[in-house]
């Protein structure tokens, strides 16, 4: 397989510094909003923090990979004294948890960095600096991408079935 060079962008996160203000969902979710700024909300941000105040835990996760099936374990951290519940720092949009879903569509969200803005926006937006940018250069294979829509399409094929998005597709264009 073909070498590629590649960005390698990356968000570090200092979760001891974070006090759960959410800032980082409230922009991330009008930046992706339609169109962008026209509308907040944090259920459809590709951040969340989870928060359980009595336990002093404030831990921002990033959307990664949707997964059409849960797994099996339920891992427990203990860090600092304090212990993290199942799913804490799992970044998957999986079938046992709302969690990076469109809420509208239920369709799975990723984090893209905020693509085509020089620098994150939950990054520049986090005022108690607990996001830290970095960006470097790999040598990778080339891997073709799914995209935001393939990706979406996807996640629909694995719940629906391929003959039913098909047969629901043919449906709508005979209507419009
Ligand atoms: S903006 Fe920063 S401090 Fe506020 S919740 Fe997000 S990561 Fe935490
Ligand atoms: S980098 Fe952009 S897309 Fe990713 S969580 Fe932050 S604001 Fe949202």
């Amino acid at each position: 397989m073909a070498k590629i060079k590649k960005k390698i962008k990356t968000i570090k996160v200092n979760a001891d510094k974070c006090n759960g203000c959410r800032t980082c969902e409230v922009v991330c979710s009008a930046f992706h909003s339609k169109p962008a700024y026209s509308s907040i909300n944090p259920a459809a941000a590709r951040i969340h923090v989870t928060t359980h105040r009595l336990k002093d835990i404030w831990l921002p996760v990033f959307a990664g990979e949707y997964t059409p099936a849960e797994c099996n374990g339920r891992d427990q951290y203990t860090i600092d004294g304090k212990q993290y519940d199942e799913c804490s720092f799992c970044r998957a949009t999986c079938p046992s948890r709302d969690l990076f879903r469109e809420p509208d569509t239920g369709l799975p969200l990723k984090c893209d960095m905020c693509e085509g803005q020089e620098k994150p926006l939950c990054v520049e937006w986090c005022l108690n600096e607990v996001l830290t940018y970095e960006e470097r250069e790999e040598e990778v294979e080339e891997v073709p991408a799914l995209n935001e829509l393939e990706a979406g399409l996807n996640a629909l094929i694995d719940k629906y079935g391929l003959e039913n998005i098909g047969t629901a597709v043919a449906r709508i264009s005979q209507r419009s």
